[in-house]
């Protein structure tokens, strides 16, 4: 292990990870003057490289989450000002489009379903509205002919995840964060009490020193040492769930317009259309461990159940398969917040909602970092909902 007093090797915050949230977490930092270093052997090659990028707090409500709802709400309402601030920092469009998302019922059954979530939507001052066989395919003619109706969530919307990675490198870079293309092999505790976090230690033997760590390594948070048990527990809890995306190119643009959501005999499928032709097909979930190949079954099922919904589907260009592991955690919400010794934060646990979740954990984040306490709305969302008797946030 080397330990340097060089000034490349200290910072006042190290954030391990660099998906989505650990980038958003240092541009936010380093925008309130911290000195940020972010460490990663593969910036962007986890969940937030194989993400399809909708922003759809109202389409993908579930049932007794109404606690993650109203963070997936303000997180949806920050991504305007996010896309604004990044493009004019970066000169990266990052593909916010405000384009609303359909839900299309395969029969009578999902119908049902739908009308049950459009209730639901009603109750909790949401909006939506059911549509009919008609007025489905006068939105998006591309959807086959014979769906029974569907749902219009008209403000769910997309980002470009791949984009907006790029986007918060190069806005992180700018503000002066610093990336270190390395594998952080353990959290290093003050030697005395270990209460209190001094650096990272990197699988090259060199150490970074920090006041502060952030964990935002997605699915493999739990793979780092030196944690003291009751973060080791925490970051075991986090389960990794593959997921695979479909990158497929149309020749010109306008086969959707919005993002298109449905089952197709009870599997969940969804089309996310770019403004440049590009559609992205998601996605397989599956709990497989660690392991990321790409396999052919889902593909297959991908392409079948996209195709049922949208008949042209089979004429695009196949350019990229896409694996990410989800970050899951027990109650299927983040888990943000200050865990064990003094400095450790963890910023993790996103699961289907990253990408969503990105802005609000960013701002929130590092808000804890410069002022020492968390808004109000993250609370819920405290890694001591796993340790305390009052239960889960979603
Ligand atoms: C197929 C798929 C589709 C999805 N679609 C959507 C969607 O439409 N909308 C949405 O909101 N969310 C979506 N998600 C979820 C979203 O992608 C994730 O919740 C989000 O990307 C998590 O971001 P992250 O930064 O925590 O993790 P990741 O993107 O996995 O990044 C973690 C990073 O940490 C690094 N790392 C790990 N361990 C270490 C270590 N020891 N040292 C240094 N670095 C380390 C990894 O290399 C990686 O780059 C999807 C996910 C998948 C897989």
């Amino acid at each position: 292990m080397t330990s340097t007093n060089d000034p490349a090797d200290r910072a006042d915050v190290v954030v391990v990870g660099a998906g989505l949230i650990g980038l958003g977490i240092a541009w936010r930092a380093a925008a309130r003057g911290l000195d940020v270093i972010v460490v990663d052997p593969a910036p962007g090659a986890g969940a937030s490289g194989a993400a399809a990028g909708m922003l759809a707090p109202v389409s993908e409500l579930h049932y007794g989450e109404d606690a993650l709802l109203a963070l997936n709400l303000i997180s949806a309402g920050r991504y305007g000002d996010w896309s604004k601030e990044l493009t004019e920092a970066t000169g990266t469009d990052i593909g916010y489009r405000e384009c609303g998302t359909v839900v299309t019922a395969w029969d009578g059954a999902d119908l049902t379903a739908l009308r049950d979530l459009q209730a639901l939507h009603e109750r909790l001052g949401l909006h939506s509205r059911m549509l009919g066989r008609r007025e489905l395919r006068e939105l998006e003619p591309g959807l086959a002919a014979g769906l029974p109706g569907g749902l219009l969530a008209a403000e769910d919307h997309q980002v470009d995840p791949q984009a907006l990675h790029a986007a918060l490198t190069s806005a992180a870079g700018a503000a002066g964060v610093r990336l270190r293309r390395r594998r952080a092999r353990r959290v290093q505790l003050s030697d005395v009490s270990g209460d209190r976090v001094t650096g990272v230690e990197l699988d090259s033997g060199e150490v970074l020193a920090a006041g502060q760590v952030v964990l935002a390594g997605g699915a493999r948070i739990r793979e780092l040492d030196g944690l003291p048990p009751s973060v080791a527990a925490l970051a075991g809890m986090v389960r990794p769930v593959k997921g695979q995306t479909l990158h497929l190119r149309a020749d010109r643009p306008g086969l959707l317009t919005r993002v298109v959501r449905g089952s197709v005999r009870g599997v969940p499928v969804y089309l996310v259309p770019r403004d440049d032709g590009r559609v992205v097909v998601g996605a397989s979930s599956e709990e497989a461990g660690f392991d990321t190949r790409p396999r052919a079954g889902a593909v297959y099922e991908l392409l079948r159940d996209a195709q049922a919904l949208v008949p042209e589907i089979g004429e695009l260009m196949l350019e990229r398969v896409a694996t990410g592991l989800r970050p899951g955690s027990p109650d299927n919400a983040p888990v943000i917040g200050p865990a064990g010794p003094e400095g450790l934060v963890v910023a993790g646990g996103h699961f289907r909602n990253g990408v969503l979740l990105a802005p609000v954990t960013a701002e929130g984040v590092a808000g804890l970092l410069t002022e020492g306490e968390l808004p109000a709305h993250l609370i819920p969302f405290s890694p001591q909902r796993f340790t305390s008797t009052k239960g889960a946030a979603g």
